[in-house]
């Protein structure tokens, strides 16, 4: 039995305008684990990111972490909530204030939630989380300039650190990154997770990367889940069309067999998503009916799920 949700989503829908971003997106993350999200640029990962942390307003669904309702909050309320709550983004440039010292980047958000007694305090707490992620406590009193990428993302790691967060959200974290760094920066998360215990929603349009990371993993096109389940069962028997096309595109990935087909084309826009199955215009196996019917989700064992019409037969 996996460990009880401690972020969950039912419904979960987006919408800018006329355009739908998110669709009933249902996600259920164990507390301690590692949940991946992957898909191509633009099918909706990031906002789901955003949505789970209100950063922006879901249009409809609901949102659970723990047994907090978390669309319910307000104010004060909110803001508390969030001290548990924090995100890593791609660029640590565009995410770090340029302004502050690194120790004024790691003490601030402690300041803001309450946590240490006195600066003193809070600053010994950033010197320790400077060594957590590989860091000279000299880093204190410098900028952001001053470092490489990857020191950036290892800084951003550990203000999100700062405020003892239970969910991390980390969004394309290395994606900026130089591949030779990248593993570091992976290492260092994984590390963080079973140090600190830490529950994590891992975006990322790179199936290497999801695989390394994620005990759950969840396929998303076009704003929809497409499937989902444990890393052994999508890595090893992917049901769905669109995994077993993002597979076969993995270079050294031993689906990469050249029998299935290869991912072709580019995802259409979210203002015009195709009708019946939002994958049917890349397809190699659309039929008739992905046309006028969207696909239904098949339980298919050890919680792995997808939502195929080939999945009736
Ligand atoms: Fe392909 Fe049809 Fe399955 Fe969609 S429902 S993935 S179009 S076979």
């Amino acid at each position: 039995m996996s460990a009880p949700a401690l972020l969950e989503t039912k419904g979960l829908t987006k919408s800018f305008g006329n355009v739908k971003a998110v669709r009933d997106v249902d996600l259920s993350i164990p507390r301690g684990s590692t949940f991946g999200l992957v898909g191509e640029s633009g099918s909706g990962k990031s906002t789901v990111a955003r949505l789970v942390l209100r950063l922006i307003e879901p249009t409809s669904g609901e949102i659970r972490f723990g047994e907090t309702d978390l669309r319910a909050l307000k104010g004060d309320k909110l803001r508390r909530q969030r001290r548990k709550m924090q995100m890593i983004f791609q660029d640590p440039f565009g995410s770090l204030n340029l302004r502050m010292t690194v120790g004024e980047t790691l003490t601030e958000p402690q300041s803001v939630h309450g946590l240490g007694r006195n600066d003193a305090e809070r600053r010994a707490r950033g010197e320790a989380l400077l060594a957590e992620v590989g860091l000279p406590a000299a880093a204190m009193d410098r900028f952001p300039h001053e470092f490489s990428g990857g020191q950036r993302q290892r800084i951003a790691i550990a203000r999100a650190l700062a405020t003892e967060p239970e969910l991390i959200v980390a969004d394309e974290p290395v994606s900026a990154l130089d591949v030779s760094v990248q593993a570091q920066i992976l290492n260092l998360m994984r590390d963080m997770q079973a140090e600190h215990g830490t529950t994590m929603l891992f975006i990322s349009h790179d199936l290497r990367v999801v695989q390394y990371m994620c005990d759950q993993i969840a396929v998303m096109y076009l704003g929809e889940i497409m499937e989902r389940g444990p890393r052994h069962r999508i890595y090893e028997m992917p049901q769905h069309p669109y995994t077993q096309a993002l597979l076969s595109s993995v270079p050294g990935s031993p689906k990469e067999d050249g029998k299935r087909a290869k991912l072709k084309g580019e995802i259409p826009s979210a203002h015009s998503v195709p009708s019946g199955c939002a994958f049917r215009t890349r397809c190699p196996h659309a039929f008739d009916r992905c046309k006028v019917e969207v696909p239904v989700m098949h339980q298919l064992g050890e919680g792995q799920e997808a939502a195929c019409h080939l999945l009736d037969r």
